[in-house]
């Protein structure tokens, strides 16, 4: 299904549009933007990643396994890439105080990366064990936007894990802010959110600064438009990055699936943080882990195209890389290959969409 946000009909864009004639390039209240040409033609790509899905939110949580200590670190969702420093420093505050020697690892995706580098960034030695490096893991296929997205269910969520999010939320802002530049393919985009989307709702304290714009500022056929600045990662620039500093620090990879908690406790380090993502599922048994997948359609890059757009259609990050158009939110499927009639109604939906822009550069 496309994120529960509705299809955006070509009825309604006509609707929406009414004001000003499909076609005219610009228009003297219009801010003009650069449309993205999304014709099926330019797709170069199309992927599918299961976001690690908990209804109740992420779990950072140490326990004893056997003579070792375990931290849990997995279960972000949609907001994977967003929360992956500052859920990193709580589990690392959980598990390092008070531990001397090396640390396990478990995980090289986003969350494992990070974890590995604030270990490192505290003087432990650190190896990483995991079943699949970059490019091979769910966080390289994030679209790589900051913004918490489908972290968990309100109806779910405890005070406790909601604080949590808070504290992972404002470390990672703040963090993520130093990895800006071609180094790590993150940089700042304006970003225009259709007001009725789900994503809106967090503006009320996510990001700091936003704004609801008034209809002759923006040029989407859309009432309601808020707009916002926030940061994107190439999110394949990125781990390659993150993978380079981890063993510039000594850190050490051992490409290996863990089938057990037997398995673990066979490591030799006595602290252990679980990055492994959905993995969880299996290697410990969660059963409120699920896969929520997600199918993006890449088309080839479009440099003009500087600001991000989420709403009706799904959503469109520009990236170096590709413009990205998504998305789905697909519970319960644990199927990666893309769906080629999924990919065309993305396509299609963002082809009418950036058609009836009200004026363009
Ligand atoms: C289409 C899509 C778009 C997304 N867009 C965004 C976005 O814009 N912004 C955002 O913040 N988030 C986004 N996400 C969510 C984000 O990708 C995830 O939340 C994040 O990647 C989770 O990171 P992780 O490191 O926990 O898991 P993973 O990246 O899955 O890494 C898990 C690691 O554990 C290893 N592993 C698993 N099991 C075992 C085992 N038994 N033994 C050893 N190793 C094991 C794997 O090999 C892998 O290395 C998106 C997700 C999808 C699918």
């Amino acid at each position: 299904m496309l994120l529960d946000r509705r299809a955006f009909t070509a009825g309604s864009v006509a609707l929406l549009s009414g004001c000003a004639t499909i076609g005219v390039r610009t228009l003297s209240d219009c801010t003009p933007l650069a449309p993205v040409d999304a014709d099926p033609s330019r797709l170069i790509r199309a992927v599918a990643g299961l976001r690690p899905y908990r209804r109740s939110g992420f779990v950072v949580r140490a326990e004893a396994l056997g003579d070792k200590r375990l931290v849990h670190n997995y279960g972000h969702g949609g907001g994977g890439i967003t929360l992956s420093w500052g859920s990193a420093k709580l589990a690392t505050e959980l598990g390092l105080q008070g531990h001397s020697g090396p640390v396990a690892v478990l995980g090289s995706g986003i969350m494992g990366l990070s974890t590995a580098r604030l270990a490192q960034d505290a003087g432990f030695p650190v190896t990483i064990y995991t079943a699949a490096l970059p490019p091979d893991t769910t966080s390289n296929i994030a679209g790589g936007q900051f913004h918490p997205y489908a972290v968990f269910d309100d109806d779910y969520v405890t005070p406790e894990v909601k604080a949590q999010f808070t504290r992972a939320l404002d470390y990672s802002w703040r963090r993520f802010q130093i990895m800006v530049g071609d180094d790590y393919g993150a940089r700042w985009l304006p970003t225009y959110v259709e007001r009725r989307s789900p994503e809106a709702r967090l503006l009320e304290s996510f990001p700091p600064v936003n704004r609801l714009l008034r209809p002759a500022e923006h040029p989407f056929p859309l009432d309601s438009v808020l707009r916002y600045d926030t940061m994107y990662v190439e999110t394949g620039r990125y781990l390659r990055q993150m993978t380079r500093d981890v063993r510039i620090a000594g850190g050490k990879i051992e490409v290996r699936k863990l089938a057990s908690p037997a398995d673990i406790a066979a490591l030799p380090e006595s602290l252990v943080f679980n990055c492994t993502g959905l993995g969880s599922r299996e290697l410990f048994g969660d059963q409120e882990l699920q896969p929520a997948r997600g199918q993006l359609a890449i088309l080839e890059p479009q440099p003009e195209v500087n600001y991000a757009f989420t709403g009706g259609p799904g959503y469109m990050f520009p990236r170096p890389d590709g413009i990205l158009l998504g998305g789905t939110f697909e519970l319960d499927e644990w199927d990666t290959t893309p769906d080629p009639a999924t990919i065309q109604r993305i396509i299609a939906s963002h082809k009418r969409f950036f058609a009836s822009l009200r004026c363009t550069a």
